[in-house]
């Protein structure tokens, strides 16, 4: 279950709430609905009519007869739209398209250069999507939105980038716009790593309210899940580890403009940086990853030490949010016993007990899905809030 909602919803009258508690995915009856919700048999006759037309609820099967007709059974129906989730790294990007449940019904990887601008990169996007589309007998106007992640900082509201380090000519850029030109629905961009930690937390740890998810691969960067919610601070950038001062960051210069960020030290390229200036041959971070799993034991150190200086900079994140879990994904966390033992070295080594008594520090376990499920999974959590529901009828009404 991804769509972050729980039997009892937003407690309003309302089509869309009494669609918030058919979420869970248990069927059930008029009359159940009726003594669930304390609404009267008509109006609950109402919204039900309005659900079914729009396809949001559909029949399933029919309850215990207790004598004539059995009472008929609904559900909530997940193929009532597709969702087009976009995960943008800096040289790959993975398109998937999704039931209203956030699960994958198909999914296109593409090689990218995130240099080459908004409007290549998202061109390809789109392109994908409509195979995907055409591939799932599926139609733009099946489409209930599109959510994209991005490796940069991204101002949620408006969906642009801002002064994005690794990603020239996309500052400000208007990735809603260009996306709901050629798909549907609303279009909603956020930060890849704020993505994962919303993939990640709604695919393997739905129960754990306090989760850190931290990316380490061309960039570093972490997505906070608090209270059971992306907690993205005032203008979306909460999480932003990768320019925060390193403590032996020294004078390593980063692509931001800034020296000794925790990313010009513990990044892939950093690393790789450091290991080819000791005469290594070792071409980006997969083959850094690579010459790791092939037992090479300078690539090997050389992963752990970053731990370490990811875990310095995690010890203060556990002080600060005091998270349950941590877990790590991105490229480097495919040698996780080597990155993980630096990071709990550190951060155990560091916090106090009552932080890291039960703390879990461990690789993230979405097999590089987490992003595509976490931009589904944010605009299905928007699609089907009950305010957009009540919308969706009401100009379906009014037609
Ligand atoms: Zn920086």
């Amino acid at each position: 279950m991804s769509t972050d909602v729980a039997p009892g919803g937003s407690g309003g009258t309302g089509a869309g709430d009494l669609l918030h508690l058919m979420l869970d995915g248990v069927p059930r009856t008029r009359a159940e609905l009726i003594s669930l919700t304390g609404l009267a048999r008509s109006t609950v006759g109402a919204r039900v009519e309005a659900l079914m037309s729009a396809n949001l609820l559909v029949p399933s099967g029919e309850a215990a007869s207790t004598g004539g007709r059995p009472p008929a059974r609904l559900a909530f129906n997940p193929d009532a739209g597709v969702v087009v989730g976009v995960d943008v790294g800096a040289t790959h990007a993975l398109v998937a398209l999704t039931d209203l449940r956030g699960r994958v019904v198909g999914e296109r990887a593409l090689a990218i250069d995130i240099a080459s601008g908004p409007k290549a990169v998202l061109d390809d996007v789109v392109r994908a999507a409509r195979e995907l589309l055409r591939s799932g007998r599926r139609r733009v106007g099946d489409v209930s939105g599109v959510g994209i992640g991005l490796p940069g900082p991204v101002e949620h509201a408006t969906g642009r980038p801002v002064l994005p380090p690794i990603m020239p000519g996309w500052d400000t850029y208007d990735v809603p716009g260009h996306l709901s030109s050629a798909l549907r629905g609303p279009v909603l961009v956020d930060n890849d790593v704020n993505l994962m930690a919303l993939g990640e937390h709604a695919t393997v740890y739905p129960h754990v309210d306090q989760l850190l998810f931290v990316k380490v691969a061309t960039g570093i960067g972490a997505g906070i899940i608090s209270g059971g919610r992306l907690h993205r601070g005032a203008q979306g950038s909460a999480g932003d580890l990768g320019h925060v001062a390193a403590p032996h960051g020294g004078d390593a210069r980063c692509t931001c403009g800034n020296t000794g960020c925790l990313e010009a030290v513990a990044s892939g390229p950093a690393i790789v940086r450091r290991l080819r200036a000791q005469g290594l041959d070792i071409a980006d971070s997969q083959g850094l990853v690579d010459a790791s799993k092939a037992g090479d034991l300078v690539a090997t150190e050389a992963i752990r030490d970053a731990g370490r200086e990811i875990g310095r900079v995690l010890a203060t994140c556990v002080s600060l949010l005091n998270p349950s879990v941590i877990v790590v994904g991105g490229v480097l966390a495919q040698t996780a016993e080597h990155l993980l033992a630096g990071v709990r070295e550190v951060v155990y080594g560091r916090s106090l007990p009552l932080a890291t008594g039960d703390l879990q520090i461990v690789a993230s376990r979405t097999a590089g899905h987490a992003g595509v499920v976490g931009a589904a999974t944010m605009v299905i959590q928007h699609v089907l809030a009950p305010g957009q529901v009540e919308d969706r009828l009401g100009s379906a009404a009014a037609v």
